[in-house]
């Protein structure tokens, strides 16, 4: 079930109450360095449009998050294609759709990525704090942060929810980052 109220002028609050840490993590390094790699535009963005984000509100999106180091015509040459193009409007005219956890867990890269599944590429510091800004109970950031050490990435993510959320169990555990963000939302519609 996609939610109707996705637009660029909500995004920001929608990552802070239902994005799954991955997520989180992007929008976050994407506003504070005015800039996503690659892996990271491709991760987050085929992510929004499986939320819901229509097509020109992307470009609106990314345009303005890009603006204070990219001046439009550059973001036009250099970004907007790849954004027509996970819409299915460019090229091969394919729809993309957006990874699973097992693909994302996979992903590596260098020190200016931030893609990724956060409960691997994360040190056990950085963890606490990310799950600390989203006011995850302390024994779960804890049971998580166990997790994410034994290499149960999926588990750890099912931890940090059921702290965020203050529930007591998920029933299904996560499983694509798109799952995780509709869980959400069902909860909060409750
Ligand atoms: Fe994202 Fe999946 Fe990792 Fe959770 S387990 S942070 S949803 S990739």
């Amino acid at each position: 079930t996609k939610y109707g109220d996705v637009s660029a002028a909500s995004l920001q609050q929608l990552s802070a109450r239902h994005f799954p840490l991955c997520m989180g993590h992007l929008m976050t390094q994407l506003h504070a360095e005015k800039h996503l790699r690659h892996g990271g535009r491709q991760q987050l963005g085929l992510f929004l449009k499986g939320i819901g984000l229509p097509m020109e509100e992307a470009l609106l999106f990314w345009r303005s998050e890009f603006a204070p180091r990219t001046p439009n015509d550059q973001f036009d040459k250099q970004y907007a294609y790849n954004i027509r193009h996970n819409y299915g409007r460019e090229g091969k005219r394919t729809d993309y759709t957006a990874h699973k956890c097992t693909t994302i867990v996979c992903f590596s890269g260098g020190p200016g990525d931030h893609h990724g599944c956060p409960y691997r590429r994360l040190d056990e510091t950085q963890l606490r704090q990310a799950l600390g800004r989203l006011k995850c109970e302390d024994r779960k950031i804890e049971e998580a942060v166990a997790k994410a050490r034994e290499g149960h990435y999926q588990l750890a993510c099912a931890s940090a929810f059921e702290g965020i959320h203050r529930v007591p169990e998920m029933d299904v555990g996560v499983s694509a980052p798109l799952q995780y963000y509709t869980e959400s939302r069902r909860i909060h519609a409750e």
